[in-house]
């Protein structure tokens, strides 16, 4: 095991004390859905649901890959809930969210990987709140040829998929995953409908060399991604992958520098970013741009 390093004091977690921290949970309770803020343990709970910014994650908490980074448990997943991309859509009606960002977890049991499923979910929110934004964060869909066709289908507004690490890294984090069949899914993306924007993020402080981090961004903008997030690694518990250093703030800084010279439209890189972290405001002022 790996003991938990313990952690410098640019990454504060403030606890979550909101009144509205608690409407969001009492939401997601009754309708019953997962969030990827909760399974992932995210530092930034109190802060987003207090805004109420919840990322839903479908298709069960249960996930068919074993990512050394990730706190979602592994193994055989439920069948599919035919209700929840209507639930889905409730809840995303009643938070009021202007822009929401849906994930799963890894379906490698079935036929589409979850593709269908995910095009229902879209569906459903844009039926009921037809001016939200939909931002969703899929798996590779690693040998299910069609499926990114079947979600691009269904028009996301943002279509993410996160590399988490540099390709050299990839056995011992992503086992399971290929570095460039995560790449080619975000380029065929673009290629299926150039009118989506594309979204891939990364873990820093996993062993990772900066040059290295500056290559994946290269091969990011070789595919045409638009949009880039990199944040710290934090290590959930002792038997996950142990934070190997806490890149500074300015090695931050540095970083976001490099992305938005290199053509990164909408650039987020600090301790705390994740996936969906405030990517409402960003995507509102990448349109009001
Ligand atoms: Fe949830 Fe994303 Fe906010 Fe974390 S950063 S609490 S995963 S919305
Ligand atoms: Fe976690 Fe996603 Fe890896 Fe599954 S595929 S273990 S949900 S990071």
């Amino acid at each position: 095991d790996n003991p938990i390093a313990r952690k410098p004091d640019w990454i504060r977690v403030k606890a979550p004390t909101h009144p509205i921290y608690h409407e969001t949970r009492t939401l997601m309770r009754e309708q019953k859905l997962v969030t990827v803020c909760e399974e992932a343990a995210c530092p930034n709970i109190g802060e987003c649901w207090s805004k109420r910014h919840a990322t839903m994650m479908i298709m069960g908490d249960i996930c068919t890959r074993a990512c050394s980074f990730c706190n979602v448990r592994t193994g055989q997943p439920d069948a599919l809930d035919a209700g929840e991309p209507g639930r889905v859509a409730d809840a995303v009606a009643k938070l009021g969210l202007r822009h929401v960002v849906i994930t799963s977890v890894d379906r490698d049991d079935l036929v589409d990987g979850g593709a269908r499923h995910f095009a229902r979910v879209i569906e459903a929110v844009r039926a009921a709140s037809p001016s939200t934004t939909i931002e969703i964060l899929t798996p590779d869909f690693l040998r299910k040829p069609g499926a990114l066709e079947i979600v691009a289908a269904a028009r996301p507004d943002v279509f993410n998929h996160n590399l988490e690490t540099v390709p050299r890294l990839y056995p011992t984090i992503r086992p399971g995953a290929r570095y460039y069949q995560s790449l080619r899914l975000l380029d065929e993306v673009k290629r299926h409908d150039p009118t989506i924007f594309t979204k891939s993020g990364l873990m820093v402080g996993l062993g990772e060399q900066r040059l290295e981090i500056l290559q994946v961004m290269d091969d990011l903008r070789v595919a045409d991604v638009d949009f880039i997030t990199l944040g710290q690694y934090l290590q959930p518990s002792v038997k996950h992958a142990a934070v190997d250093r806490f890149v500074t703030p300015d090695e931050f800084a540095d970083y976001a520098a490099m992305a938005r010279a290199k053509g990164f439209l909408q650039v987020a890189a600090t301790p705390l970013t994740r996936s969906s972290y405030h990517a409402d405001e960003d995507f509102a002022a990448l349109r009001a741009a």
